[in-house]
C-alpha cells in the first residue's frame, strides 16, 4: 500500500505542477492521473486491483474479496475481458504522463534538441486521441471516433511541401503514420518533411 508522505494534497500539487509545465499538457487531468495512481478509495483508479493482486484475501470494504472466493484464484474467461478492458482503459494514459514527465527531464538536459522533443510531443497527442477512441474515453466524452479527434489535429499541419512545394492537407492517415513511425511524408513525392527545420516549427506553436 503507497503511503502518501506529505498528504494528498501535495501530490496532486506535484501533479498539477508537472501538468502545467508539460508541452501540449490539454490531454493530462491531474485530479485524474492522481485517482489513478493513489485514490485508495475509487474504483477508476489502480490502487484497488493491484491490491488484490497481491493480496489473495482482501478485506477492505470498498473491494472486499467476496465469501468463498480467493482473489483471481478463480476467475473465468468473463473476468478475463475485464481484467482486459480495465487496464487498456487505465494504463496508457498513466504511461503518457510518465513519459511526458521524463521528457521533460531528459530533454532539459538537451537543449538543442527541442525539435525533437516537440515532434516526440505530438506524436503521442495522436496516440492519446487513438488510444481514447478505442477505449471508449472519446464515447463518452461524446466525440464520435477517434478519425474525428484526430481530424480537429489536421488544419495546424497543413504544409507546403520542401520537395516538390505542393499544398499538402494531411489526412489521418498520414498522422497515424506519423505517430508510429517518426516520418511525415509528401505524399506526392514521399519526402520526409520531419528533416525540414520549418515544418517542425509547427510542432513549437501546437500549445
Ligand atoms: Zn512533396
Amino acid at each position: 500500500m503507497t503511503h502518501l508522505i506529505g498528504g494528498e494534497a501535495v501530490y496532486k500539487a506535484i501533479i498539477e505542477k508537472a501538468v502545467d509545465k508539460a508541452p501540449m499538457n490539454f490531454v493530462f487531468d491531474a485530479t485524474h492521473l492522481y485517482q489513478l495512481r493513489y485514490d485508495k478509495g475509487t474504483k477508476d483508479g489502480l490502487n484497488w486491483i493491484t491490491n488484490q493482486a497481491l493480496h489473495i484475501v482482501t478485506t477492505d470494504k470498498r473491494y472486499t474479496t467476496p465469501d468463498q472466493e480467493l482473489n483471481f484464484v478463480y476467475s473465468t474467461t468473463e473476468d478475463y475481458e475485464k481484467y482486459w478492458k480495465f487496464y487498456y482503459a487505465k494504463l496508457p494514459y498513466l504511461l503518457f504522463y510518465a513519459v511526458t514527465v521524463i521528457d521533460e527531464i531528459v530533454f532539459g538536459l538537451l537543449p538543442e534538441q527541442i525539435d525533437h522533443k516537440r515532434v516526440r510531443a505530438y506524436r503521442r497527442i495522436i496516440v492519446h486521441q487513438v488510444f481514447r477512441g478505442v477505449s471508449g474515453l472519446a464515447e463518452r466524452e461524446e466525440k464520435n471516433s477517434f478519425n474525428d479527434l484526430l481530424a480537429e489535429l489536421i488544419p495546424d499541419l497543413i504544409y507546403t511541401c520542401t520537395s516538390c512545394q505542393a499544398q499538402i492537407e494531411p489526412t489521418v492517415d498520414d498522422l497515424i503514420w506519423f505517430a508510429f513511425n517518426n516520418v511525415f511524408l509528401c505524399p506526392n513525392c514521399k519526402h520526409d518533411q520531419l528533416g525540414d527545420p520549418t515544418f517542425r516549427l509547427k510542432f513549437h506553436e501546437l500549445d
